[in-house]
């Protein structure tokens, strides 16, 4: 197992419609800890309200697939017709430097940073009910219904990878699902191999 003394790596993932985005803003208005949020690429438009450089970098499939090419990103994955994808520098760069870096991104992609940083966290979140995901998806109603009914197929599909992850955080409640990742992230640090390394030292110094 890789040391990482450094940084800690947040992967929160888990079936479109769940309501990531909305617990992880939710984990960010939280004082206590000081995250960083790793802004992600995408081939779509705007919703209204979002913005360029905080919600997402909004670019053309060109760019993205020079990044893709030059191996920019740590992760990506096409998701309903757009491209999505993690900047590989940023997240190395506040890991270097000792953040907590956290990764709001659909399950292939998750899997994919699982293969490449296996020291990360792997946070799964959940609906109380499959309903509650059906209608926040039918709810939305920023995207035709083909589109609705493909990203509510992908969350059937999504919902059985669940055991690939470290944990699972139920969404019964945005607060509590926020404060209950914050609870992971403290238990993180004091987790075995993450502390031994400088557990050792501190016995070899004295
Ligand atoms: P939306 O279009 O609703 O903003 O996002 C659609 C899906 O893409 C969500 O499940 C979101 O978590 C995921 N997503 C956002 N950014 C990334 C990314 O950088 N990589 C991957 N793999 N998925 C992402």
């Amino acid at each position: 197992m890789k040391l990482n003394e450094k940084g800690l790596l947040v992967v929160l993932s888990g079936p479109s419609g769940v309501g990531k985005s909305t617990v992880c803003k939710a984990l960010f208005e939280k004082k206590s800890h000081k995250l960083v949020y790793s802004i992600s690429m995408t081939t779509r438009k705007p919703r209204e309200g979002e913005v360029d450089g905080v919600d997402y970098f909004f670019v053309s499939k060109e760019t993205f697939l020079k990044y893709i090419e030059e191996d920019l990103l740590l992760e990506w994955a096409e998701f309903v017709g757009h491209y999505y994808g993690t900047p590989k520098k940023y997240v190395e760069e506040q890991l270097a430097l000792g953040s907590e870096v956290v990764l709001e991104i659909e399950v292939s992609g998750a899997l994919q940073v699982r293969s490449k940083m296996p020291e990360a966290v792997f946070i799964f979140i959940v609906p109380p009910k499959k309903q509650a995901l059906y209608n926040r998806l039918l709810e939305r109603g920023t995207e035709p219904e083909k589109k609705i009914q493909e990203r509510i197929d992908k969350a059937d599909r999504e919902f059985l990878l669940a055991h690939k992850y470290d944990y699972i955080v139920v969404n019964d409640n945005i607060d509590k699902a926020a404060e209950r990742i914050i609870s992971i992230i403290i238990a993180e640090h004091s987790k075995t191999e993450r502390t031994i390394y400088k557990y050792m030292k501190m016995l070899g110094e004295e």
